[in-house]
């Protein structure tokens, strides 16, 4: 039995760690392969879904900002009362003002102006700004527009009016009925509002959206010092992208390339009413940091299940293992200590009293004439007579007593610190409590009285042998005796 339970405790402990291995790996694995799944789908959504889904609302967020001032800048070149105006010989100052300042104010621009070709006039919504002149280098864009023979075109520059405010402008050609030239007008936005549109989806969804002109100069971006500063070509990770990006063709395109910060996704998409370049970048780390999260979050669960489940079993296997040994240590009709157990408890407390000085008694007890229970009453009977007479015994005894199932109808009590008059008394309680017993056994009452031997080891001079024997044999005396009585040895 022993060598069973000791093997089974080493199963115990191989079966924990094949199951901790078990659960390790399959949490583990699933993590990693979910992780995996994650961050394909991550990629492959950012080019077939996300950036293109970006950049179509950028778009259109876009045209909401510069196809509206374009349109309203071409109205403004369009209007009868501005050419005609013009053509009077531009006579009341205030009748420009007050019709630049009714555009600005009507669709909210941060300025509305006109050039005059004839008077070299500056003309916006508080007034006369200035006269323009070749040699100032404020003015060149309007030369260079002029000689260009565009429509219209944007231009980011600094406003004059307004001390130096980053502003995006729509200049549109004016011409007369034949198509003479007669300056530019148009309207300006103050750049800061489109700048933080973008930087609200930097925040919102982390990308980093820009806009550069066809030569790859960065126009509008939410870092205002990079706008009309910085080519594509010289930021981090675009040196050899940049040239590609330039390619002026319908299609939206995709590209990676690596930062300090890691893998980027970026898609560039020309606008040919801007003649402009619209440039989405993600940063796939920051796309995979959920991923990432899930991963631990599934490692963690990982471990508190593993924690759970392999608690639980120790506390099963604990519970199994003391119940098996219950089980190993008891008489299965009375549930008393069996002789296994009696033995092993006898010799530990011998050895206690032997080291302790303590007086030890044993009491060996048989019923008298148990034969003719069976023959009278049945064997049934005589099995419920047992069960009973043990529930007697334990309830006599003190807590600190031991009592086992010797033989089929012989019992033994062990007795700690114990000494032979003690004994005597408790074995004599424990006689007269069998002697008025008596069980119903469905043919009658069934009634006995037990022989009882006692043995003392006064200081554990003893071995076990010996003091069973010496139980023994008190207790055949006892027999001889007549029965119903204690004798010591
Ligand atoms: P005495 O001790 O007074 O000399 O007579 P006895 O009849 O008690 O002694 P003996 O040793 O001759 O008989 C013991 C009987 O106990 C024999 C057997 O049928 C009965 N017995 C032993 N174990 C069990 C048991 O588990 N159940 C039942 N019902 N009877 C048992
Ligand atoms: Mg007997
Ligand atoms: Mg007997």
């Amino acid at each position: 039995m022993r060598t069973r339970l000791k093997s089974f405790l080493f199963n115990k402990y191989r079966l924990i760690s094949i199951l901790t291995v078990v659960l390790v790996f399959s949490f583990t694995f699933t993590s990693l392969v979910s992780y995996n799944v994650t961050r394909t789908s991550i990629d492959s959504d950012a080019k077939t879904k996300i950036l293109p889904l970006i950049s179509d609302n950028i778009y259109s967020e876009i045209q909401k900002e510069l196809l509206q001032p374009i349109y309203n800048s071409s109205i403004m070149a369009n209007d009868e009362f501005l050419v005609e105006w013009v053509l009077a010989g531009e006579q009341e100052t205030e009748e420009i003002v007050r019709y630049l300042q009714r555009i600005k104010e009507r669709y909210g621009y941060f300025s509305a102006f006109y050039i005059s070709a004839r008077t070299n006039n500056y003309y916006y919504y508080e007034g006369i700004l200035k006269q323009i002149r070749p040699e100032d280098e404020h003015d060149i864009w309007y030369y260079d527009f002029v000689r260009s023979g565009r429509h219209y075109d944007l231009d980011v520059d600094n406003d004059e009016a307004t001390s130096g405010t980053l502003t995006i402008f729509i200049n549109h050609r004016l011409e007369d009925n034949q198509g003479n030239f007669l300056g530019v007008t148009g309207v300006g936005l103050k750049m800061s509002e489109v700048g933080e549109t973008l930087e609200s989806y930097r925040k919102r969804f982390g990308h980093l959206i820009y806009l550069i002109d066809s030569e790859g100069l960065i126009q509008i971006h939410p870092d205002q010092d990079l706008v009309e500063n910085t080519n594509i070509r010289e930021l981090e990770g675009l040196q050899d992208i940049g040239d590609n990006i330039l390619r002026n063709d319908d299609v939206t395109h995709y590209y990676e390339f690596r930062t300090k910060n890691g893998e980027q996704t970026l898609s560039a998409r020309y606008l040919p009413d801007l003649d402009w370049y619209l440039i989405v970048e993600q940063d796939q780390t920051q796309a995979l940091e959920a991923a990432r999260l899930g991963l631990f979050g599934n490692i963690g669960i990982g471990v508190i299940v593993t924690i759970l489940v392999i608690g639980l079993v120790v506390i099963v296997v604990n519970l199994y293992i003391s119940k098996l040994e219950e089980t190993a240590n008891r008489d299965e009709l009375t549930g008393l200590y069996n002789r296994r157990k009696m033995d092993e408890i006898l010799s530990r407390e011998i050895a206690f009293s032997k080291r302790y000085g303590e007086p030890l008694s044993l009491m060996m007890m048989d019923i008298d004439y148990f034969k003719s229970v069976n023959d009278s009453y049945g064997h049934h009977a005589g099995d419920h007579y047992l069960v009973e007479l043990a529930k007697v015994l334990r309830e006599e005894v003190r807590l600190v007593d031991y009592v086992g199932r010797w033989g089929g109808e012989e019992f033994i009590i062990l007795l700690p610190k114990t000494n032979v008059e003690q004994a005597k008394g408790l074995a004599e309680r424990l006689r007269y409590a069998v002697e008025v017993m008596q069980i119903e056994s469905g043919r009658g009452l069934i009634s006995r009285t037990v022989s009882i031997g006692i043995a003392s080891a006064q200081s554990g001079k003893m071995d076990v042998d010996e003091i069973i024997r010496h139980a023994d044999e008190a207790m055949y005396r006892a027999k001889q005796e007549s029965g119903n009585c204690v004798v010591v040895w």
